[in-house]
């Protein structure tokens, strides 16, 4: 029975299921007020003031949706009103991440699911923010990045692909990786533009699609291997194709794009005069092979963006610093929607981003071999548990099959995992314009401490019963 107050809302928005382009169904919405309010609710979210109930099935999850304080004081017995959104952005849900994540903290599971490390950055980059900041360094920066990030990024990218770039026409300092996906979109594809992504894919980049009015084309990558299926690939590309957005090593499966892939993928660009969005933030997380940027291939460097960030590397995913490499005529689009998205990033933690990207070898190396022993405690974990472990050779994820555990699927797996296991992972179906084709798939991350992935591991082996 819905709640006495709750109201019937005819329509899926702001309901995460992975079948929402399955099923249409009426959803019921809860508006709770204050008093009836979770302990949990006012000690962690005390800005939080609904909760949404969805429903699937026999499945229930509950995540919340924020409101802003200064409303807080006297809604509490207003008429609930309808969820209002642009139809560009109907579809999409509470991310899965913020999701996880508030269940984790409601039901006290350890989070194996949204990709944060739970350790600290390093302290020369912390230091060189406090010093930026000390050094008032805190007005408005230039739009399109602070001068020496902008030459640092270009110095890191020589240094890792060889190329010569010029920071100052090539560069574009963003907030975060994702609004430089979002600025390349904007800046770059036209309503009707044919996209393609391959399938599972970080779910802004449907969402940020969508808002440019882009015609989406998916291409599965499939277990165990996810290689790029050519022939597909040939068969997706039209006249209409104005871009292919990639992610190497690639969220959520771990896949690295081979030289070979790369290759196939490049000469198809080529002929048909297609544009490249890379989105390489776990660049410096490959650990079975060397990374490869497609920028640096024969013919490519003219009709890619190359995109990246600080946040994984420097293990610092606060901070929303990214950047977008591109050729002059590209970056024109780039900066003309990042001028007016955000304008211009943090100022202070640019410069120290700067210090960042001029790190020694030795603390990539160092980063890398610390990943290798974690990835090692979680994927031996897994495999000791009985799931079916997909490799992985890039990024801090590892997929799953969890179908030696009897669940229906992905998100019933999920959710038991998290009731009866005290354990969080991600479910991958809403990384899928089908998402039928992931509900035998879901995403743990190894980016916390050792401890945290062997009580993970060991809370698995004696909850989680074989069928
Ligand atoms: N990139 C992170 C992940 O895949 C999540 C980022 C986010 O929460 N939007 O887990």
């Amino acid at each position: 029975m819905p709640h006495p107050i709750s109201f019937r809302f005819n329509s899926n928005q702001c309901i995460w299921t992975p079948s929402h382009k399955m099923l249409l169904r009426p959803h019921y919405f809860t508006l709770k007020p204050f008093n009836l309010f979770q302990t949990f609710s006012k000690n962690i979210f005390p800005k939080y003031k609904f909760t949404e109930i969805k429903r699937i099935g026999s499945l229930r999850f509950s995540s919340i949706m924020a409101s802003s304080e200064s409303t807080a004081v006297s809604t509490q017995n207003a008429t609930p009103q309808p969820l209002q959104v642009a139809k560009r952005l109907e579809k999409f849900k509470t991310t899965i991440f913020t999701q996880m994540s508030s269940l984790a903290i409601k039901h006290g599971a350890i989070n194996l699911g949204q990709g944060f490390p739970n350790f600290d950055g390093p302290e020369f980059v912390k230091e060189a923010a406090i010093q930026a900041i000390r050094d008032s360094k805190n007005q408005y920066a230039r739009g399109y990045g602070v001068p020496d990030l902008n030459s640092a990024v270009a110095e890191r990218f020589k240094k890792d692909s060889g190329l010569i770039i010029d920071p100052e026409k090539e560069v574009t300092v963003t907030s975060g990786c994702t609004e430089a996906i979002a600025a390349t979109i904007l800046g770059l594809i036209n309503p009707g533009d044919e996209v393609i992504l391959f399938a599972p894919f970080y779910d802004s980049y449907e969402a940020t699609l969508s808002m440019a009015g882009a015609k989406i084309k998916g291409i599965t990558l499939r277990p165990p291997n996810f290689s790029i299926p050519i022939d597909e690939l040939k068969s997706a590309i039209s006249k209409n194709t104005r871009a292919i957005l990639m992610n190497t090593p690639h969220n959520p499966t771990g896949k690295m794009f081979t030289r070979e892939e790369l290759e196939a993928i490049a000469s198809l660009c080529i002929e048909n005069d297609i544009l490249v969005f890379s989105d390489e933030v776990y660049d410096k997380l490959s650990f079975e092979m060397d990374h490869i940027s497609i920028a640096s291939l024969p013919g490519m460097y003219e009709r890619t963006v190359t995109l990246n960030s600080l946040g994984k590397t420097f293990s610092l995913t606060g901070w929303k610093i990214g950047w977008a490499i591109a050729p002059p005529n590209i970056t024109w689009g780039i900066r003309q929607a990042h001028s007016y998205l955000t304008f211009a990033t943090s100022t202070p933690m640019q410069y120290a981003a700067a210090a960042a990207l001029r790190a020694p070898d030795s603390y990539y190396e160092e980063l890398k071999s610390d990943y290798v022993a974690k990835k090692k405690i979680l994927v031996e974990g897994l495999k000791s548990v009985g799931f079916t472990v997909y490799p992985s050779s890039g990024t801090y994820f590892v997929v799953v099959d969890h179908t030696p555990f009897g669940l229906d699927n992905d998100i019933a797996f999920c959710e038991y995992l998290i009731k009866e296991v005290g354990v969080v992972a991600i479910p991958t179906s809403v990384f899928y314009l089908n998402p039928e084709e992931g509900k035998n798939l879901v995403r743990f991350t190894f980016c916390k401490d050792e401890g945290t992935l062997r009580s993970a591991v060991e809370r698995m082996k004696e909850k989680l019963p074989k069928k």
